[in-house]
């Protein structure tokens, strides 16, 4: 068959590899790491960093189409690639993606509300800064994940230092909203601009970092479902994208709903699909990169995924073995580690997806696996 290739060796693209692979595709993967988790199960493994031009030429010399698992990958990689072949998401869609100050006016472009914002590149800037957006959350521009690269601050005074503290690198300011609770949708649109969606999930985060996604009817009130199904695909439209999408929302105390951020490639609130949907997130994926057919996928169980971080490998400071027999002796468990063999804390090592016939199920089985692993009940 064709080889389809990804950008990024993580555990996204070690998942997208899988089910590339499962519909009979060969894979090459991108990554300058030789012991990065998708190119250990990739058929090809260019090592080469993302802007080195003969890396992309052998890439794109295997490749009868190409898409991305990591958010920063250079837009100019993408274009280049596109000069020779299909390349799904765009450079120009991933660019907006990566500068939360071009995403924002996205999101104001296609009517869909985000919190009140300003940017932050200059001591100007800086002093303008309205009451009405204090306290609030300092987001570098660029680069920030997990958390990384924010600064909560509640007074001018603070968000002084805090800027100062990042190295007054471009930054936005963005109140800080009353969250009752987070929630995500993944859209995958076609070339022919037909677009489908996963249903809405619901998202725990703790240090800024995902923790649980629950997925079943009822996990978020009926109207800031639909509203954000319609949002999202309103946003993947307004990019003109190609490819899976992932959408992350704030719901507010007085229900309303605000669109956070986006992510040009699977997510992982999307994990939960592998097991309890007909179609997952990364066959969406494989589906838009080579133009087959987009069918709206079906979910077939509740669903519960729990993060695995890396802080399970330790016991007061020591190396252990989370007590996986234990997990996959409770029903409806489904193991997903990506091979990583250097746990650190908070370092994302894989998922446990659980799926059930009834959300009480789910929700019963999932706090089980976390008390026998250590993570903190939600
Ligand atoms: P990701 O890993 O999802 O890309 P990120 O580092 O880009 O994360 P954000 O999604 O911007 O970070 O923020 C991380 C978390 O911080 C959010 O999921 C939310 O819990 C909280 N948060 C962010 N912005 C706000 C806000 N304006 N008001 C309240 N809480 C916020
Ligand atoms: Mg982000
Ligand atoms: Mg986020």
């Amino acid at each position: 068959g064709a080889t389809l290739g990804v950008l990024g060796g993580g555990q996204l693209g070690q998942m997208f590899v899988h089910a590339a692979q499962a519909m009979g595709y060969r894979t090459a993967v991108l990554d300058a790491d030789p012991t990065s988790p998708a190119g250990l199960v990739s058929h090809a493994h260019v090592r080469s960093g993302y802007e080195d031009p003969q890396g992309l030429a052998e890439l794109a010399q295997l490749c009868a189409a190409v898409t991305t698992e990591f958010e920063n990958v250079p837009a100019a990689a993408l274009r280049t690639l596109a000069l020779q072949l299909p390349v799904s998401p765009a450079g120009d869609a991933v660019a907006i993606a990566q500068d939360r100050a071009a995403e924002k006016a996205h999101f104001v472009r296609c009517g869909v509300p985000c919190a009140p914002y300003a940017e932050i590149t200059t001591p100007a800037q800086l002093a303008a800064v309205g009451a009405n957006l204090l306290p609030g959350i300092l987001k570098t521009t660029r680069m920030g994940y997990d958390g990384k690269g924010q600064a909560r601050v509640r007074t001018a005074a603070e968000l002084a230092a805090a800027w100062d503290a990042m190295g007054r690198v471009d930054c936005v300011l963005e109140k800080m909203l009353p969250l009752v609770h987070e929630c995500s949708v993944i859209v995958a649109r076609g070339r022919d601009g037909a677009i489908v969606h996963l249903p809405v999930q619901r998202n725990l985060h703790r240090d800024g970092i995902l923790a649980v996604t629950e997925v079943h009817a009822g996990n978020v009130p009926e109207t800031q479902a639909a509203q954000a199904v319609a949002a999202a695909e309103s946003v993947a439209h307004g990019l003109n994208y190609v490819g899976v999408l992932c959408v992350e929302f704030f719901v507010l105390d007085d229900g309303s709903l605000v669109v956070n951020e986006i992510a040009p490639r699977p997510h992982n609130s999307g994990h939960y699909s592998q097991n309890a949907m007909d179609v997952s997130q990364f066959e969406l994926q494989v589906r838009c990169m080579t133009g087959l057919p987009l069918v709206q996928p079906r979910q077939h169980s509740a669903a519960v995924m729990l993060n695995l971080l890396g802080d399970l490998w330790f016991q007061d400071g020591m190396p252990r073995t989370p007590a996986w027999d234990q997990v996959l002796a409770l029903p409806g468990t489904h193991l997903h580690l990506y091979g990583k063999t250097d746990a650190k804390p908070a370092r994302k090592m894989g998922h446990l997806n659980i799926t059930a016939a009834t959300p009480e199920q789910a929700r019963g089985v999932a706090l089980q696996a976390a008390a026998i692993l250590g993570i903190a009940p939600y």
